[in-house]
């Protein structure tokens, strides 16, 4: 006999619920599937059934579909509404063979339906192809699952920067582009700044590179902070770690002396943070250079603001150099 072939190669028997009114039906139904290997919850009724799903949820069911009370059919939909039941294959046994009923039964949502009397090969057969099914769908399921986190864990490695965990070039430049693109829409201001910390070289190599990272982390903290304090507008401003030791930042609806003075906070944020906590004989300053539009393009606005930048370290440093874009 090939009743063994048909038992599914896993490690827990499959859970097989059995519902029919007639204890012979049941006995001999349970037997041929316990056989097999199947763990086997056999109910003589659907209040019955309805009663165990509470606490057991099967992997497969086989509903009779002629009981007294609560038919075969009604019992599908009962099923049907449990959340724990969601996707489980339900098979209908039944002597009914009019072709109606078997329509019925599918479109209801049945995976199949055996006449009785039953062949076991035949309900063995078809069970094993139901529970293959059944768990290949779960399986891609869970893969789909996993697929869409990693998606995420990389979209959000993608537009991060690792060490200050602002936001990249790569983000920075594609989201400016679309806020430029909505902003001339409307003919608004727009602002964009260039920071670089001041002789950042020469703080690595006085105290040391590792010295050297937690100020930059501690910098972009400064920047994050007062750009959201700064943020009376619709959309969020900008930020980004641009390179090394340079920040950009975009900032809609904001005047060329609204965005100097936002810097100017900035810088004395900076001057005035307190390493102590690291080392006291830190001293920090950066200088930014400001542009503003027009025009809307992102290029001329970031060479423009670095040409301002260029020129506040060129003047000493540790200073807020603007100019409108010419
Ligand atoms: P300036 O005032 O003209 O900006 O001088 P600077 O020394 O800040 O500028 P320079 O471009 O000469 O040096 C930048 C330094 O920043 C060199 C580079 O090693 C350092 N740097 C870039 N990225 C990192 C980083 O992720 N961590 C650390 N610790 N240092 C970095
Ligand atoms: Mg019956
Ligand atoms: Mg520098």
């Amino acid at each position: 006999m090939g009743l063994m072939n048909s038992t599914p190669a896993k490690i827990l028997p499959a859970k097989i619920l059995i519902v029919d009114d007639q204890p012979a039906n049941l006995t001999l139904l349970g037997n041929v599937l316990n056989a097999a290997g199947y763990r086997v919850f056999p109910v003589s009724s659907g209040i019955q059934a309805l009663k165990l799903l509470e606490r057991h949820v099967p992997d497969l069911m086989l509903l009779d579909i002629r009981m007294p009370g609560m038919d075969g059919f009604e019992l599908l939909g009962q099923i049907q509404n449990l959340p724990q039941c969601a996707g489980i294959p339900i098979l209908f046994i039944s002597a009914d063979d009019a072709l109606d009923s078997k329509v019925r039964a599918f479109e209801l949502g049945a995976v199949d339906y055996l006449n009785k009397p039953f062949q076991a090969r035949e309900v063995l057969a078809r069970v094993g192809t139901h529970l293959r099914l059944h768990s290949l769908q779960k399986q891609l399921e869970q893969q789909i699952l996993a697929l869409e986190q990693a998606n995420q864990t990389i979209h959000e490695l993608s537009i991060r920067d690792e060490l200050t965990q602002l936001h990249n070039r790569r983000y920075f430049n594609s989201q400016a582009l679309e806020l430029l693109k909505s902003l001339e829409q409307e003919n608004a201001k727009v602002a964009v700044v260039m920071a670089d910390i001041d002789r950042f070289k020469s703080i690595n190599d006085t105290f040391s590179h590792p010295i050297g990272d937690v100020v930059l982390q501690q910098v972009a903290q400064i920047l994050a902070s007062y750009s959201q304090k700064a943020d009376h507008s619709r959309e969020n401003n900008l930020l980004a770690r641009f390179g090394g030791e340079e920040f950009a930042l975009l900032l809609p609806h904001t005047s060329l002396e609204g965005a100097v003075q936002l810097c100017e906070n900035i810088r004395q944020g900076v001057e005035q943070f307190s390493w102590d906590e690291i080392r006291p004989e830190l001293r920090v300053t950066i200088s930014l250079g400001v542009a503003s539009n027009p025009p809307y393009t992102l290029s001329s606005l970031l060479s423009w603001a670095d040409e301002c930048l260029y020129q506040a370290k060129n003047r000493g440093r540790n200073r807020v150099y603007a100019q409108r874009v010419l």
